[in-house]
C-alpha cells in the first residue's frame, strides 16, 4: 500500500526544506525549485525483477524438500498477469497439514518498492538455511519452523516493476494504472479529499485486477492465520483498520497489538509507528488487501509493514524515498526485518495459541482448536457467512465470464450467418434484363 503516499509523504518536508533554503539569500528560489535531483536504481544493491525470481526458482530447485514454487495466471481485457507463490515447508510433504499454522506474506505490491522484494529473497535464503542471521539459534529456529507452512509471494506486481525498472521511478500501481492496495472490496472506491489516480486509482471494480483475483483465490484456499503485506515509504507496523481511524474490537485485536510492540521494541528500537492504518498515517485508505483479510479472510492476525523511508528526499525521487542507497542501510534494513520476521515465525504461533487458550477458558475449558475457533467459535455467524458470500461472488464472477463469452460468441455466429444469407442473395444469378 506503501500506506504513505508520495505527495502526502514529502509535502511538508518540500515545503519546509524549500523555506529554509531561501531564508538565507532571498534570491535563486526558482533554481531551487527546478533543480530535482533523481536517484536512479542502484544495480551493485538491487535485483532487476528478472534475475530475483530466477534465483528464487534456482533456490526452490536446490532445496526441494522444503520449498516448492508454483505460478499463478490471470488476465482480462487483454491486460494479463502472473504471481509466484513459494511454499516453505521443513517437511515439504507434510505442507498440506492443516493442523499447521499457516503464514501467508507478500511483497512488491507496490512496483516502486523495491527493497521489500530484496526482503523476500533474504527471508527464502535463511528459511533454506543458505543464509544465517547473527545470533540465529538454528536449533531452536528448526523447531519453530516445523510448526509451520509459510506462503511468500515474492513480487506481487511484477508488471508495474517492469515500468519502474524501464525508468519510471515513480510508479505503484499495475501494469495498467490501478492501485493494487485499492482493488479490494472492503469499502472499495471511497476517495478521500487529497484522492490523486496516479497514487491510488482502485480500478473500475473491487478484484477488477487479476493480481487481485490471484491474491483473494490463494488467500480463501490457504486460509491464514498470519497475513503481512510488506512496503515501503516509512517505517511502520500497521494492523487493521485501513479504512477507518480506530482498531477492531475483541481478543485478536489485542494480540495482534501485542506482537507488534514486541517487534518494535526488538526490531525497530521502537521508531515504528504502531496502530490501525487508518489511524496513524494521517488518511485512511479504501479497498486495502489487509482490511479484506481481517474483515472477510478471517485473519486473526493480519499485518502491513512499513520496513523504509527517507523523509528527508525529494518527493520526485522516489527511489530514494521509498529504497536504501547505501550498501550499510540496504543490509541493516534485510536484517533487521528478516529477525523481525523470525520473531513472527516464533512468537505468533504462541500467541494464537493463546488466543485460543483464552477463548477456550471463557467457554468453561471446552478444548477447541485455532481453526475451530477461527471457524465460527465465538465468532459472530454474520462475519463467518461473510467468507462464505465470497466463495460464492467468485463462482458468480466465474458464471459471468462465461455468460459474456457465450455472448460474443452467440453474436459472432449470428454475424457470420447474416453475412452469409446476404452473400448468397447478391451472387444468387440474376435474370437477363429484358430491356
Ligand atoms: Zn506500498
Amino acid at each position: 500500500m506503501a500506506m504513505i503516499r508520495r505527495r502526502s509523504l514529502s509535502l511538508y518536508y518540500i515545503s519546509l526544506s524549500i523555506f529554509a533554503a531561501c531564508l538565507p539569500i532571498f534570491v535563486n528560489c526558482d533554481d531551487n525549485l527546478n533543480r530535482t535531483s533523481s536517484t536512479l536504481i542502484n544495480r551493485d544493491l538491487y535485483h532487476s525483477s528478472g534475475d530475483l525470481m530466477e534465483m528464487i526458482k534456482n533456490l526452490v530447485h536446490r532445496h526441494p524438500d522444503k520449498l516448492s514454487m508454483e505460478t499463478i495466471e490471470a488476465g482480462n481485457k487483454g491486460y494479463s498477469a502472473e504471481i509466484r507463490v513459494v511454499t516453505y515447508c521443513h517437511r515439504r510433504k507434510e505442507s498440506d497439514d492443516r493442523s499447521k499454522i499457516r503464514i501467508l506474506l507478500s511483497f512488491g505490491q507496490h512496483g516502486r518498492e523495491l527493497i521489500t522484494t530484496e526482503l523476500a529473497l533474504r527471508i527464502l535464503s535463511i528459511l533454506s538455511e543458505e543464509q544465517f542471521l547473527p545470533n540465529m539459534n538454528p536449533v531452536s529456529l528448526n523447531s519453530t519452523l516445523d510448526e509451520l507452512v509459510i506462503k511468500v509471494v515474492p513480487m506481487e506486481n511484477l508488471n508495474g516493476r517492469k515500468l519502474v525498472e524501464e525508468g519510471d521511478l515513480c510508479e505503484r500501481r499495475n501494469g495498467r494504472g490501478v492501485d493494487l492496495n485499492r482493488n479490494w472490496s472492503v469499502d472499495w472506491g471511497k476517495k478521500e479529499k487529497d484522492y490523486d489516480p496516479y497514487e491510488e486509482n482502485p480500478g473500475t471494480a473491487p478484484f477488477s485486477e487479476p493480481e487481485s483475483q490471484i491474491m483473494r483465490k490463494l488467500a480463501l484456499s490457504f486460509d491464514p492465520h498470519i497475513w503481512v503485506n510488506v512496503h515501503s515509504g516509512m517505517e511502520a507496523l500497521f494492523m487493521p483498520y485501513d479504512h477507518k481511524n480506530t482498531t477492531p474490537d475483541g481478543l485478536p485485536s489485542q494480540w495482534m497489538r501485542r506482537l507488534l510492540e514486541q517487534l518494535n521494541k526488538i526490531h525497530c528500537q521502537k521508531r515504528c509507528m504502531i496502530g490501525s492504518g487508518g489511524g496513524s498515517v494521517g488518511y485512511l485508505a479504501h479497498g486495502t488487501a489487509t482490511d479484506y483479510m481481517f474483515n472477510v479472510v478471517r485473519v486473526p492476525m493480519s499485518f502491513t509493514f512499513e520496513i523504509y523511508g527517507d523523509s528527508a528526499a525529494s518527493s520526485k525521487d522516489c527511489f530514494k524515498m521509498f529504497n536504501p542507497t547505501d550498501h550499510s542501510t540496504f543490509n541493516r534494513v534485510l536484517n533487521d526485518w528478516s529477525a523481525a520476521f523470525l520473531t513472527i515465525f516464533k512468537f505468533g504461533p504462541h500467541y494464537l495459541d493463546e488466543l485460543r487458550a483464552k477463548a477456550s477458558a471463557a467457554n468453561g475449558d471446552k478444548r477447541v482448536s485455532i481453526d475451530e475457533y477461527l471457524d465460527g467459535y465465538l465468532m459472530q455467524r454474520t462475519q463467518k457467512d461473510g467468507k462464505k458470500l465470497e466463495v460464492l461472488d467468485i463462482g458468480m464472477q466465474e458464471i459471468r465470464t462465461y455468460f459474456r463469452l457465450f455472448l460474443l460468441s452467440s453474436v459472432l455466429l449470428m454475424f457470420m450467418f447474416c453475412s452469409r444469407i446476404s452473400k448468397n442473395k447478391y451472387s444468387r444469378p440474376t435474370t437477363p434484363c429484358e430491356c
